[in-house]
Parts: C-alpha cells; structure tokens; sequence
C-alpha cells in the first residue's frame, strides 16, 4: 500500500511541486495550502509523513510541528520541516520543535527524496543468521 504524505505549503507552486515529484515516486499525497487545516487534516488523512512549510500566512510551521508533537495522535508522525530562510540556529529550532527532517530551501530534488525515504521507509535492520553449528561426531 502507498505511503501517505501531508504535505503543507501556501505556496502554490511549491506545494504542486513537492506533490508531482511525490506522486511520481509512488507516494499517495494530501496537499493543504492553509496550515490551520493542518492538524485536522493530518488526523483525517492519517500520514505516514507530514512535509512542513516554516513560513506561512496564518501560522507558524514551527508552531504547527510543536503542536503535533503535544498531540498523542500526531506526535508519533515524522515531519520533515522546509524552510526557506534558514539563518543560524533556524536548523536547532526547528529540531527542538520536534521536527525529525530538516531542508532548506530552495530544495533539490535528490536530497528531498532522499530525506523523505528517510523518514517514511522502514529501516531494514540485516538479519543475523544464527551461526549453524554442527556437533562435532
Ligand atoms: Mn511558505
């Protein structure tokens, strides 16, 4: 079954962005331009990851994130933040908000999915064989 992935950005060309390059890879995407639907969206939609802008109109990415990591539904979600000014210490904040992935923009395309598999494929852990040993006769 698809990952799901809530992406948030007001901005219209990098939301449709994000959600092409997205849905190219596989994944199955909810795009919210307005980040007060955010939470309630990532309830409903249920995601296996949530894409937060920092800057937007009507509130903070950095608010949204801390709220999600005080909701016990949501907290359990990765989010992986995108920011476009990203001054000294803005990687440390986000990071304390609770954000488990951080990019700056302008974002390419190699390290965003690489930081999305990241957070939404399961790490495959090498299975350790147990040593077969054969009694001596
Ligand atoms: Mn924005």
């Amino acid at each position: 079954m698809a990952k799901r992935i809530l992406v948030v950005e007001d901005n219209d060309l990098n939301r449709k962005l994000f959600c092409d390059v997205l849905r190219s890879q596989g994944y199955a995407i909810e795009p919210v331009a307005d980040g007060l639907e955010a939470l309630d969206r990532a309830r409903d939609f249920v995601p296996n990851l949530i894409i937060m802008d920092i800057q937007m109109p009507n509130v903070s990415g950095l608010d949204l994130i801390e709220a999600a990591k005080r909701d016990p539904v949501l907290r359990g979600i990765p989010v992986l933040a995108v920011t476009a000014y990203a001054g000294k210490g803005d990687e440390e904040r986000i990071r304390d908000a609770g954000a488990e992935g951080y990019l700056a923009k302008p974002v390419s395309i190699g390290p965003f999915m690489a930081a999305v598999r990241a957070l939404v494929e399961p790490v495959v852990e090498p299975v350790v064989e147990p040593v077969a040993v054969t009694p001596a006769p």
